[in-house]
């Protein structure tokens, strides 16, 4: 496997090229001793029914799995909590506002964005929006749809820790 960062090939605090693999997870500079370590970012994915129990679902506009079905969310800003970059996420793309959430589970991605191979950690929340009429699409989201849990396939979810996440979500409220 590719050392996770072997497209820095620069110090970034010296920028000198002697920037070698430390070990699996981090490079090291041999000048001036800079260790970089590669962790997973946070993102959050949000679960929400309306009051017919139907899951709200995205289209993505945009690459990566451009097309395919999605959920909201997206990244955690720096010095935001995981709960308030949910709500962020939701209100960005489809206009409703979250009064409250849950946390549900996590499931670890890879996301290929600008030819570079992210990793995240995707934490799953049961949101609760004020007023379900009129989500409207926007941000990184083409298509919102709310969808019966028993029209919903799995493989129609282009990212694959949605795919799975999708399933769980089938399996823990469909009846
Ligand atoms: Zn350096």
């Amino acid at each position: 496997m590719e050392h996770p960062l072997h497209l820095f090939g620069y110090c970034p605090r010296c920028g000198s090229n002697n920037f070698g693999i430390n070990d699996f997870k981090s490079k090291k500079c041999h000048d001036c001793g800079f260790v970089f370590y590669f962790n997973a970012l946070a993102a959050t994915v949000a679960v929400i029914f309306n009051s017919r129990g139907e899951l709200l679902v995205a289209r993505r506009a945009k690459e990566p799995a451009k097309g395919t079905l999605d959920l909201p969310g997206g990244f955690i800003d720096s010095f935001e909590t995981a709960e308030e970059g949910v709500a962020r996420e939701v209100s960005e793309e489809t206009g409703l506002s979250v009064a409250s959430c849950e946390y549900l589970f996590s499931l670890p991605n890879k996301y290929i964005y600008s030819g570079f191979e992210e990793h995240t950690l995707d934490l799953f929340f049961a949101c609760k929006v004020t007023d379900e009429r009129l989500p409207r699409a926007n941000d990184d989201v083409e298509q919102l749809y709310w969808m019966p849990l028993e029209t919903i396939v799995p493989e129609q979810f282009g990212l694959q820790s949605i795919r799975k996440g999708v399933t769980r979500i089938l399996e823990m409220y469909k009846k």
